[in-house]
């Protein structure tokens, strides 16, 4: 008899195990920032879920390149940022240089021109080249919360934003005083404090070569951010050819990395994001080497050879999901 009753819920690439438990509770899922989110708050707080929803449509009105107010700035070549946007911007440009340029706002023109999981257009070396010269921040000018983007530059903060976020949402639990929550923003996780029983919240990694409920280990955790990217999320394929989501800002084109996921697990969702999209595009050894001179997050490195490395802070939360063809090791400092 299985003790543990297992409520799965789906997010975009990671699934939750919970305990069920008696405590009161307010969930709330929407669809925001092109995904669906779920909100789930113990002990029932429905005042603090709805002022977190709507604090979620506000960042998307803000943030979203599709029809949002950064639509409009890349459309209008720059503007007055609102608040989230400039905060979003000035993280971005700091994220961008810790990570050597691997994660970057300012692939926006690029990025619209693949428009992966949209047109599915794969541009000639010409449009290419012609993309990447004005997606560099050489085409960013900032006058406080005034921007003016250069030669057809554009911002795009599609691998931040989630985690920026998840940031935001953790402020508005401590502010809100509530003890215990589970926020995913499709596949970015938050777990504040313990499960209502107590126990550590089970988070599951998906398994990339799996469907979106295989699931290849899952981490023990509390009040950290579980924050995944992954060749598997979006592409298309042409000519035979398969077109992921995630570019390399040194070609343009998709990173051809060893990794196909990257999970990272940390103290902060803006970071955890960009870094999740900037270490896959780096690859295994150089993720580890980021690793090791920074500290605060921790990583599950998903291999193109099925070997998944999990480095030394988070190995003992780690329980693999045996018998789907990973071979498992810890990665030390
Ligand atoms: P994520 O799912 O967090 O890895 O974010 C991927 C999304 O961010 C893509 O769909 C693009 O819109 C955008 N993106 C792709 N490559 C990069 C990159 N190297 N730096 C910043 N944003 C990127
Ligand atoms: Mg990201």
């Amino acid at each position: 008899m299985i003790k543990r009753a297992f409520v799965l819920l789906l997010a975009l690439n990671l699934i939750f195990l919970l305990c069920a438990c008696g405590q009161s509770e307010s969930s709330r899922q929407v669809y925001v920032m092109d995904s669906a989110a779920s909100l789930r708050v113990f002990p029932a707080n429905d005042e603090a879920i709805n002022a977190m929803c709507d604090t979620l449509f506000e960042i998307d009105r803000e943030l979203s390149a599709t029809n949002g107010e950064l639509f409009e700035i890349n459309e209008n070549s720059g503007g007055n940022m609102p608040r989230h946007m400039a905060e979003v911007l000035s993280l971005s440009l700091k994220l961008a240089e810790k990570t050597g340029g691997a994660f970057s706002p300012c692939l926006g023109a690029v990025i619209d021109l693949w428009g992966v999981g949209s047109k599915n257009y794969v541009p000639t070396e010409r449009e290419l080249q012609t993309a990447l010269r004005v997606s560099d921040v050489s085409g960013i000018e900032l006058f406080g919360d005034e921007i003016a983007l250069r030669g057809g530059a554009r911002l795009s903060f599609g691998a931040i934003a989630k985690g920026y976020a998840s940031d935001v949402m953790r402020d508005m639990l401590l502010q809100n005083g509530v003890e215990s929550a589970l926020i995913s923003l499709g596949g970015n996780v938050y777990v504040h404090g313990k499960k209502p029983d107590g126990g550590m919240w089970n988070v599951a990694i998906r398994d990339p070569a799996g469907g979106a409920n295989d699931w290849l280990g899952s981490l023990a955790l509390s009040d950290k951010f579980v924050i995944s990217s992954g060749d598997y999320e979006r592409f298309f394929e042409s000519g035979g050819k398969r077109y992921h989501h995630i570019i390399d800002p040194k070609t343009g084109a998709p990173a051809e990395s060893d990794l196909t996921a990257v999970c990272v697990v940390g103290e902060s969702g803006s970071a955890g994001d960009a870094y999740s999209t900037a270490l896959y595009v780096m690859g295994r050894e150089a993720a580890l080497s980021f690793w090791r001179e920074n500290g605060g997050f921790e990583l599950v490195l998903i291999g193109r050879d099925a070997r998944v490395t999990v480095t030394e802070g988070i190995a003992d939360a780690f329980t693999p999901n045996e018998g789907k063809g990973y071979t498992y090791e810890t990665a030390y400092r």
